[in-house]
């Protein structure tokens, strides 16, 4: 019998090699549809689950492949209703999503890594390092447990609560490109979760050949985070800049395809001291011309031991209206789930290797991926 890791996961199989696979079995292609709605709609944890599915078909499967779930870890439940949940995966690892719910949606923040290669110097998660990639399975698992929890929470519509995703979790989405590409056309089909193109969000930190291919094949909206206005200010804060520069990565929002009256969102994270002076602002308007656009200002969550602090209050705003006088929208993003570690870039698996919490304050980033085991 061959090794279970041998064996592809049904949970991370595109549509069509699904469908390919259950007719290879001698099956109809209902069956491959009725798996796929198991599998993607109501988020079936086993085999076993799906009992209108004939026995011997199950039990075919059950010998040739495997189905990767995700096991809940933690929930931490905010004040403001946002959720937490570190999910672990079958090797041990853990990854987060968070989930942000709003009158007119409900959004769900996925990882696509465990960890995060870019290492930008604020962000927690940089400082893990990666682990590895998430693969397409355990990306869509998230949105599946999250949607099975909150129908059990009584939050939302059953049996898909959820309404928006961002991929502003753990990792640099479009490092994994594959397996984002793959977990987006499960997300978007209308046998799963059936999530719109224009709801769902991919932000990346800038990772410039990939951004092309991206806008070339997905119609899902594109977040960058963008955090200073010059190279040598973003050459300290996020490591990729030195790779592909401000020039570079600007130019390839210019030349992403934007379907009609879309925009590209820049996130901006606003550190005390290093990147929120109106020049900044003035910069950033000027950096943003002719780009169809909107600014997310976020003030910095305080990571202990990163070394870095959020601006005053009025400092956002004075930021904020230097834009707005500029014609360029901006908007200060809410904090959620401060008090639970869930807001942006919190997110780490804590007590894992890379957490500096559990360093100690005052230790600085890690390079390089966590120590194994
Ligand atoms: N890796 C991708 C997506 C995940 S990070 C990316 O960087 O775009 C999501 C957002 O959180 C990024 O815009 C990042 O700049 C921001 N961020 C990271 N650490 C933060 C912190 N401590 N406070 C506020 N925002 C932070
Ligand atoms: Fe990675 Fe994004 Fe954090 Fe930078 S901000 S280290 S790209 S997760």
């Amino acid at each position: 019998m061959d090794h279970p890791e041998a064996r592809p996961d049904l949970r991370s199989l595109p549509q069509e090699h699904l469908a390919a696979l259950v007719a290879s079995l001698g099956e109809r292609p209902f069956r491959a549809r009725q798996l796929f709605r198991w599998l993607h709609l109501k988020g079936a944890a086993s085999l076993d689950e799906m009992t209108d599915v004939p026995r011997a078909l199950r039990e075919a499967l059950a010998a040739r492949t495997d189905l990767v779930t995700l096991e809940r870890a933690t929930e931490q439940r905010s004040t403001d209703g946002t959720i937490k949940w570190t999910w672990r995966t079958r090797d041990g690892k853990l990854v987060e999503s968070v989930y942000m719910p709003e009158a007119d949606r409900r959004t769900l923040c996925v990882s696509s890594q465990v960890g995060c290669a870019v290492g930008c110097t604020f962000c927690l998660t940089g400082t893990m390092g990666l682990a590895r990639n998430l693969t397409p399975g355990e990306i869509v698992e998230q949105v599946h447990r999250a949607n099975r929890r909150l129908v059990e929470l009584g939050e939302g519509e059953a049996p898909r609560p959820l309404t928006n995703l961002v991929f502003m979790g753990m990792g640099e989405p479009l490092a994994n490109y594959r397996a984002l590409e793959i977990a987006l056309e499960l997300l978007l089909s209308e046998d799963g979760p059936n999530f719109s193109h224009r709801h769902v969000t991919v932000s990346t930190s800038g990772l410039v050949p990939m951004m092309r291919r991206f806008g070339e094949e997905t119609q899902v909206k594109l977040a960058v985070s963008l955090n200073a206005t010059t190279d040598a200010q973003r050459d300290a804060l996020m490591p990729i800049n030195r790779r592909y520069p401000l020039a570079e990565l600007l130019a390839a929002c210019r030349d992403f395809p934007m379907k009609q009256g879309r925009r590209i969102t820049f996130e901006y994270v606003l550190l005390g001291g290093v990147n929120d002076t109106l020049e900044d602002a003035e910069r950033l308007a000027r950096l943003l011309r002719g780009i169809p656009a909107k600014v997310n200002l976020i003030p910095y969550n305080e990571n202990p031991g990163l070394g870095f602090s959020s601006p005053a209050p009025e400092r956002v705003e004075a930021f904020q209206g230097v834009l707005v006088a500029r014609n360029v929208t901006a908007v200060v993003r809410k904090h959620r789930g401060r008090d639970i570690s869930a807001a942006c870039g919190q997110l780490v698996a804590e007590g894992g290797p890379g957490d500096p919490r559990r360093r100690g304050a005052g230790s600085g980033p890690l390079t390089g991926a966590p120590r194994p085991g």
